[in-house]
């Protein structure tokens, strides 16, 4: 997908020189061949060029990065672990990558206040090891876990599985160390879950993309860790039976209901067909699946699963469901859902939607928004997937068996405004945890409040008056 906007000057050699100097021979990269990495993403649906990559080792360092840059009005894409699905950490015109993979130190685990301080470059399932080691969980979870970046979580303000009971990544920062766009540290790191003393400054950079500064560290808040986990894999008819079973799982076990994974049919079996070692936990197929947990930091988890289960059984809401007699399984049920995303791949061109709407409305929304992509392009194939407890769907569609990959996804924004429109009618939002990017940047103005988008680019000119922070982006 190509991205227009205003051209980035060359870079001068003595600049690059200056750069270099701050972060060191080795961590200032120019070579174009090394450059590519943090240029393209995944899926590939991205790709960017950019002279330079700095890779700053220090807070100082990226401070001294971010005054160069304003003293010369040298634009700056912050990056953690690359895993964005918005283009928002792609240098889409020609500006410095800033990777914030080196700051990568866990600086303190404050288990009396339940914290966590570490570093912007702390890869997500690093910070989840090392707070179970301490015998505590962070419960922030998503399929690129193993290569996403805490920086990057709080910068997209990440949801993933566990939001249902621990909310998303910004009810889990207390405090943050940022670099803003002049060089300036704001050091409002803080494990206090009390502080009223005037604006909460940390909030405005949590979801912002990078477009305000550069998160350099973050303290965590620290939940206890689970005695008992249960998984679950269930087969059931209709979204509207997960609704019914998701009434009786709150109200059996509250908070001890950790995830609540809605899975069409056609996710299910593109993950089994495509998905490496992903297998069908159930005998039969269903049109629906759901894979549930629930986590108990006292000793039984099953009980409640069980007489969730029965329950539903009884009132024919489910049709079939497998409980994870083992640690290997259950790693088997999340494979198979985390496979989800990169199965879409061989099946062609895949147009994507990440949004929520009030959870009740999630089974009209899906039968709504299945016959309009239909009808704007027959046989288009919905593949819908995601967090059913929090409203939020991954609504992707693939293209018609054998159309042309290129042809179907010139229709992207085509399909964006037809899904959107429903989205938007549901009181729903276009965005519900992927951020807005590149990708949805010129829909945003048209959805949101204008008195809202007025403050965010009176905000944006007061923190970033040059427009080097991510240009281009969100905004
Ligand atoms: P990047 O991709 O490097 O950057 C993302 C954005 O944050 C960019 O705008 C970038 O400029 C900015 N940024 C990065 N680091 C900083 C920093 N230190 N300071 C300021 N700005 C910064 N997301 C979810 O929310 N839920 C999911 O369930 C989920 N599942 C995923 C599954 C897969 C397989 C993949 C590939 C992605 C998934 N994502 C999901 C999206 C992605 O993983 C998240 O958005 C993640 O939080 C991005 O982290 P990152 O370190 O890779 O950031």
């Amino acid at each position: 997908m190509n991205v227009n906007h205003s051209a980035t000057p060359p870079l001068a050699p003595e600049l690059i020189e200056q750069f270099r100097k701050i972060v060191g021979e080795r961590h200032a990269i120019t070579d174009a061949a090394d450059i590519e990495a943090y240029v393209t993403e995944e899926r590939n649906l991205f790709h960017g060029r950019s002279p330079l990559v700095l890779r700053p080792g220090s807070t100082a360092e990226v401070a001294a990065i971010c005054k160069l840059a304003s003293e010369h009005k040298i634009a700056l894409v912050p990056q953690g672990g690359n895993t964005g699905l918005v283009g928002g950490q792609t240098p889409h015109n020609g500006e410095v990558v800033v990777s914030l993979r080196r700051l990568d130190k866990i600086r303190e685990i404050d288990t009396a206040s339940n914290t966590m301080t570490c570093e912007a470059g702390v890869v997500l399932q690093i910070a989840q090891q090392k707070a179970a080691e301490m015998n505590r969980l962070f419960p922030l979870s998503l399929g690129a876990e193993g290569s996403c970046t805490i920086g990057g979580n709080l910068s997209t303000n990440a949801g993933g599985t566990a939001a249902l009971a621990y909310g998303v990544a910004r009810e889990m920062a207390l405090g943050l160390e940022v670099v803003l766009a002049d060089g300036r540290v704001l050091n409002v790191l803080s494990k206090l879950k009390k502080d009223n003393t005037g604006y909460n400054l940390h909030n405005l950079f949590i979801g912002a993309e990078g477009t305000l500064g550069i998160i350099t560290a973050a303290t965590l808040k620290l939940f206890p860790k689970p005695r008992s986990i249960e998984t679950a894999f269930v087969g059931l008819k209709s979204p509207e039976a997960a609704l019914k079973l998701l009434a009786i799982a709150q109200s059996e076990a509250a908070n001890a209901l950790t995830s609540f994974e809605l899975l069409s049919e056609m996710a299910v079996d593109f993950s089994i067909r495509h998905g490496i070692d992903v297998r069908d936990p159930l005998a039969q197929k269903h049109a629906w699946y759901l894979l549930m947990e629930l986590s108990s930091p006292g000793d039984d988890a099953r009980t409640p699963l069980e007489t969730i289960l029965g329950l539903a059984m009884e009132d024919e809401i489910v049709d079939d469901a497998v409980i994870a007699a083992n640690l290997t399984q259950r790693a088997g049920f999340w494979k198979l859902r985390d496979e989800m995303s990169s199965a879409q791949k061989p099946e062609g061109g895949s147009i994507k939607h990440d949004i929520s709407v009030p959870v009740a409305t999630v089974p009209a929304f899906i039968a709504e928004a299945n016959e309009a992509v239909v009808k704007l392009i027959p046989g288009a194939r919905p593949v819908p997937f995601g967090h059913l407890g929090d409203g939020n769907l991954h609504y992707n569609v693939s293209q018609p068996i054998g159309a042309n990959t290129a042809d179907y996804l010139a229709r992207w924004h085509e399909m964006n405004a037809v899904v959107f429109a429903i989205v938007l009618r549901m009181g729903g939002s276009i965005s519900a945890e992927h951020g807005i990017g590149v990708l949805k940047r010129d829909e945003l103005p048209d959805v949101k409040d204008k008195t809202a988008i007025e403050l965010m680019r009176q905000l944006k000119a007061m923190l970033d008056p040059l427009g080097i922070m991510n240009p281009g982006k969100v905004l």
